[in-house]
């Protein structure tokens, strides 16, 4: 189901959104099959092709659905089953609850290469037409204002956050830091290793390839990460020995804080609302942060779309109900996740995580 004629209201209003990343090319593709007049500002020079991939969950694939793409995602994505959570020696202490979540949402949770689904967004939103996307321009350094409505779709360190938003929000680092590459091929075991004070997850993305992330608290280097896996479970050592460190993703690892009391604000120059890690950027642990900024990207333009351009106040209304509370529950969720997974002690960790129902 799309946003379709009948959602509008009678005008057509004008959006300038910031950021091309998921969560603001899904808001542009949004607003223009409102049939809104979109402009986009994005910081860096070209599209990146940077990456590995993304878990989309049911609810996200449903908001795909709804801008249209959810045959662009399943004509690539890969479903993820079959994932336990193990100790470094391999001995398997629980199942993830993929199972569990296929039954409960009638299908599975899917993997998708970022690159790819980039570029599917982008595809998406050039057939659209209508939009203009000003690539190496920053928000901050732009003029160009005026839109009836304003996006702030531009990541953690979001310029519109810290130029419209009070309350002081801001990227708080957690102390480790987070590895993220691809394999070059299928290890066929998946889940997530959890050891003392690292772990390291595995899932499927592409035919002959495999995800991989690792959080370590003390590895700077490529070596220093090797050597911090060498003696845990077949396959980890063989995938990090296979991957190109060229090709590494490395990052600390942060979450925003403290959280927003609201994703919109009408007061000031104009009507604004911020979406994804601008919002709400959490710790990857859970897998959700491109699901929830797809969420809100769907949330706020169905929004949009049904309130018109007259009727915004009421619009970023609606979409802070739906979207805030929500995504700042799977935010707190993930940080949670993260200091479990984390702990120095892990004894009293993997009798717990024994107990888990299969
Ligand atoms: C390059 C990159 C690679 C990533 N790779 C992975 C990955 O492999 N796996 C994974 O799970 N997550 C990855 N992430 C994180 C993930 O994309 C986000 O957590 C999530 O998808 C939320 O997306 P978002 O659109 O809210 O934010 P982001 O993906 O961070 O996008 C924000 C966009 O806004 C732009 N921007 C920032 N400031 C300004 C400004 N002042 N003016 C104009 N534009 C601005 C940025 O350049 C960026 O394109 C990556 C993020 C980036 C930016």
């Amino acid at each position: 189901m799309g946003v379709s004629a009948g959602d509008r209201g009678a005008e057509k209003g004008s959006a300038l959104v910031v950021g091309a990343g998921v969560g603001g090319l899904a808001t542009a593709i949004g607003l223009r099959r409102a049939g809104w007049e979109v402009a986009v500002l994005e910081r860096r020079a070209e599209p990146e092709r940077y990456g590995t991939a993304f878990g989309i969950h049911p609810t996200a694939q449903t908001a795909l659905d709804r801008l249209g793409l959810g045959d662009a995602l399943r004509a690539r994505a890969v479903p993820y089953r079959d994932a336990q959570i193990r100790r470094p020696d391999g001995r398997v202490l629980a199942a993830l609850p993929l199972e569990r979540i296929e039954r409960k949402e009638g299908r599975p949770e899917l993997l998708i290469s970022r690159p790819y689904l980039m570029d599917a967004l982008h595809a998406e939103l050039i057939r659209l037409g209508g939009t203009e996307i000003a690539y190496g321009r920053a928000y901050e350094a732009s003029a160009a204002r005026g839109a009836d409505l304003l996006v702030g779709a531009d990541g953690i360190n979001s310029a519109v956050r810290a130029a419209r938003f009070e309350g002081g929000s801001r990227p708080r680092e957690l102390g480790s830091t987070a590895w993220i590459g691809t394999a070059g091929f299928e290890t066929g075991v998946y889940g997530e290793t959890w050891g003392r004070g690292r772990f390291f997850g595995m899932t499927p993305v592409e035919p002959g390839r495999t995800n991989w992330y690792a959080t370590v608290p003390e590895a700077t280097t490529a070596e220093e990460l090797r050597a911090a896996f060498a003696d845990w479970h077949d396959p980890v050592p063989r995938v990090l020995a296979d991957t190109d460190p060229q090709t590494w993703i490395r990052y600390r690892m942060r979450h925003l804080h403290p959280a927003l009391p609201s994703f919109t604000r009408t007061a000031g120059p104009g009507p604004v609302a911020l979406v994804g890690d601008a919002a709400h950027a959490m710790t990857p642990n859970l897998g959700q942060g491109a699901c929830t900024a797809l969420l809100d990207a769907e949330a706020l333009t169905r929004a949009v779309a049904a309130h018109g351009p007259g009727g915004l106040p009421a619009a970023l209304r609606a979409y802070d109900g739906e979207r805030r509370r929500s995504a700042q529950r799977v935010a707190f969720g993930s940080r949670t996740l993260h200091r479990f997974i984390t702990v120095r002690r892990p004894a009293l960790r993997d009798a717990l995580v024994g107990l888990l129902p299969g």
